[in-house]
């Protein structure tokens, strides 16, 4: 059943912009992309617009920057904006509004991994709604009625569980069951009860939390490759490519990873060649720009991802640089949807410092992943003023005995994939999270 975009876009009054777009047959992930600029260009003048006539917030940075809604007159002036940075939201929650306090429906807040006070973000039912309903990306992520998707993603506080939530069963119009993660009903053996008993198609976790009920399924018999899953999405933590086909191969299915964040929403969205993340044009609008001087770099170059929101105008995000880093390759994918893609490369303020190197735990972390004896559960142990060796915490896998050999032996095998020097320490047990997981320990 194709939903009747048209009408319910219609139906909320809202800018006219995601009706023109958006129609059937018209989705983002296969329209030309040059009706996807036009799209963006206009939603980037509307929410400019918007922010600068009704936010206190927006108009005072950019009446110090110099810059007026009449001198943005298409993507290439975005880089005229002034940036928002997470210091300017911290511990400030009314600061995006360009709307009525009332008119707020609904109030989500940062989960807190980089510590800090709060960065509050809030929505209007109206932008909440037009954010999902208008502008699917069905050959990126073919879910439809008909489908079960079992949503094991925390659903209080911050936006992940509430937000695929919304997704998968207003706009896909599939069936979901709010598993959770983390949450007071939620444990492993009740989530994996729900699987054996309703038989799920779908299911989206975290990287972590997959192996954590993969652990559950495993000690209470279940087989999860007897579920008829036809792809599992992975979103709220990174992981390397080697972990990520240890869950493959745990869970019988393939695993693609969402990007996205509280601030920003939906960023970027794998296809199955699992080769960067196809960038969502109908909700954000991505730079990536010099980190030190905050200038727009070349298509290739690594940087940091600022995101624009293009279907928020009640609380708009102008140029929300996210601390994530990354690059963008505008070259075609070979599974055929035309949207550029984006690559990740770690957060600046996780990478770990070995020898003055600074180096992201997912490059550690897939040489380590790559070795059958490990288990999955692991710590990369570093002193927060930096290391002269790599020091790493893990189990075994299962039916694999520690002996000092192997740590040796293990040590020595990850000294030659990461050309650092290496000490392995073996363990019963690498404590489960509730949270995100912390693969990044202090000494
Ligand atoms: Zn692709």
């Amino acid at each position: 059943m194709k939903i009747n975009l048209k009408k319910i876009i219609n139906d909320m009054g809202k800018p006219g912009l995601a009706g023109k777009y958006f129609t059937v047959p018209d989705f983002p992930d296969s329209m030309p992309l040059s009706r996807l600029a036009g799209f963006q260009k206009e939603s980037l003048m509307e929410v400019v617009k918007r922010a600068y006539d009704h936010s206190p917030f927006y108009r005072g940075k950019m009446d110090r920057a110099g810059v007026r809604p009449a001198d943005i007159k298409g993507l290439e002036d975005m880089s005229r904006l002034p940036f928002v940075t997470k210091a300017e939201l911290r511990g400030n929650p009314w600061a995006l509004l360009a709307c009525d306090k009332g008119d707020i429906s609904l109030v989500q807040v940062s989960t807190g991994t980089t510590g800090g006070e709060e960065i509050y973000i809030m929505n209007t039912w109206e932008d909440y709604y037009l954010y999902e309903m208008s502008a699917g990306y069905p050959t990126l992520v073919p879910v439809e009625r008909g489908d079960i998707v079992l949503n094991a993603l925390p659903y209080e506080m911050s936006s992940a569980g509430l937000a695929f939530h919304k997704t998968f069963m207003d706009g896909c119009r599939a069936t979901v069951i709010p598993a959770g993660k983390g949450g007071a009903y939620s444990t492993p053996a009740k989530t994996i009860k729900m699987m054996r008993d309703l038989q799920p198609t779908v299911v989206i976790t975290t990287p972590s939390w997959a192996m954590t009920l993969a652990e559950e399924a495993g000690e209470s018999g279940f087989d999860l490759k007897s579920l008829p899953l036809k792809k599992m999405w992975l979103t709220g933590e990174g992981c390397s490519h080697s972990f990520r086909e240890r869950v493959e191969k745990i869970w019988g299915t393939t695993a693609n990873f969402y990007y996205g964040s509280l601030e920003c929403g939906g960023v970027g969205i794998e296809c199955d060649a699992h080769n960067g993340y196809h960038l969502a044009m109908a909700h954000t609008a991505v730079e990536i720009v010099d980190p030190n001087t905050g200038k727009v770099m070349e298509p290739g170059e690594i940087g940091e991802i600022v995101v624009t929101c293009l279907l928020r105008y009640d609380t708009p995000i102008l140029r929300y640089r996210t601390q994530d880093l990354g690059y963008i390759d505008p070259d075609p994918c070979p599974c055929g949807v035309a949207l550029p893609r984006l690559f990740l490369r770690g957060r600046l303020v996780d990478h770990v410092l070995i020898r003055g190197v600074p180096l992201s735990p997912f490059y550690l972390e897939e040489f380590l992943m790559r070795l059958p004896e490990v288990g999955n559960w692991f710590q990369f142990v570093v002193d927060p003023a930096g290391s002269d060796r790599l020091k790493i915490r893990a189990e075994l896998a299962a039916g694999v005995s520690p002996t000092p050999e192997l740590a040796d032996y293990l040590a020595s095998k990850m000294e030659f994939g990461t050309g650092l020097p290496c000490e392995f320490e073996i363990v019963d047990r690498i404590p489960r999270p509730q949270g995100k997981t912390v693969r990044v320990v202090h000494q």
